[in-house]
């Protein structure tokens, strides 16, 4: 199974510049790679393949020496590979029937992806870490475990993202021993809550982390300072950029608290039980619910499915119906049902706990079913 490494790059001045230039070359790589191809199916129906483009690319580089050729052999055929699958997608969708449009220009470039001869990751002063990009030298990286031990690195992709730089490392790892089948000895049901993040069925609750909610609020400050911008000014630019960083900024601090929590799941429990939460349900019965939107929770259940996986554990996901409704002790339903304000569940037969317990318990419950 593959393990991957997301790392942010700390390039130095020279460095930078020469990241820049990668993402430079590639956008006019793409560009002038896709007008053959489109004039040739446009004028005469004929598809221009990888192949064909690809034994120009020794040429290319000899002659533009100082841009293209730049780049490592590997990075830029990289680049040609790209513009092929999307090439490939576009005839798959008209053999399909379909009426899609051709591949675009493009404006920039936001990645470029390499394979690593040995291991991309290497020590560097003290106890930091560096990565290793072709032509471009050393990095320094900030790395929040060490690589992996036996891992095999398949692959690089260097990214800028609202003007930060970010690598995702690839490695393969043998296959762990797949999950035993006697009975999971430390089980766990999730409840994707409204007030809290999650509930687990053993009554603990983990909260959004107040940075979360810090870049939140100043994302919301800065878009209402940029609907106050007259648009396409200058200053409407310059604001508009600042909200796009506060969005990476919170995309980067679900997935950091997402890797926290899914890690804390795996590691503490053999069975891990999560609700199938219908998104359009959450998003109209809570508001409050912003900092997991929808790709939040799908992406904790995601890396806790994978880090589940990693240590053979199990991750499964249960029917939601009712999980709020049904008492967890007897298993009668709630009458009159419970309604989105109620924190506590009472029962006749003497239950009363906190509502998102008890449907914890009971998604614990419907995932121990699930195994027999
Ligand atoms: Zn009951």
């Amino acid at each position: 199974m593959f393990l991957t490494y997301a790392c942010r790059l700390y390039p130095l001045r020279p460095q930078l510049a020469i990241l820049a230039h990668h993402l430079f070359e590639l956008t006019f790589l793409w560009n002038f790679s896709l007008a053959p191809r489109r004039d040739a199916w446009q004028k005469e129906h004929r598809r221009v393949t990888y192949l064909d483009q690809q034994a120009h690319l020794k040429e290319w580089r000899e002659f533009d020496s100082e841009g293209l050729g730049l780049l490592s052999y590997d990075v830029a055929r990289d680049g040609l590979q790209r513009l092929d699958l999307a090439c490939r997608a576009f005839f798959r969708r008209i053999a399909a029937g379909e009426r899609p449009g051709f591949p675009h220009f493009r404006r920039e470039t936001q990645s470029f992806t390499f394979i690593p001869g040995g291991s991309p990751i290497v020590p560097g002063t003290g106890s930091t870490w560096r990565l290793k990009v072709p032509i471009v030298g050393e990095l320094p990286i900030r790395l929040h475990r060490p690589p992996p031990v036996g891992g095999i690195p398949k692959s690089v992709t260097v990214r800028l993202d609202a003007g930060a730089w970010f690598a995702t490392i690839v490695f393969a790892i043998p296959d762990p021993p797949p999950p035993s089948l006697s009975a999971p000895a430390h089980p766990v049901g999730v409840d994707l809550g409204l007030t809290a993040l999650a509930t687990l069925s053993s009554g603990e609750r983990i909260e959004a982390p107040e940075p979360l909610h810090a870049t939140e609020r100043k994302l919301r400050f800065e878009q209402r300072r940029l609907a106050r911008k007259k648009r396409g000014s200058r200053r409407y630019a310059r604001q508009r950029e600042k909200v796009a960083r506060c969005h990476a900024r919170l995309r980067r601090q679900r997935r950091w608290h997402a890797h926290q929590i899914s890690r804390d799941l795996a590691t503490r429990f053999d069975l891990v039980a999560f609700e199938d939460l219908d998104a359009a349900e959450l998003r109209e019965g809570c508001r409050f619910a912003k900092s997991m939107t929808e790709a939040g929770w799908g992406l904790l259940r995601q890396l806790t499915a994978y880090k589940a996986a990693l240590r053979s554990g199990r991750c499964v996901r249960v029917a939601s119906a009712g999980t709020t409704q049904v008492c967890s002790h007897c298993r009668r339903w709630a009458n009159p049902p419970m309604e989105l304000g109620d924190r506590s569940y009472s029962c006749p037969c003497g239950l009363t706990m906190d509502r998102d317990e008890n449907a914890a318990r009971n998604i614990l419950e419907r995932g121990l079913t699930l195994l027999d």
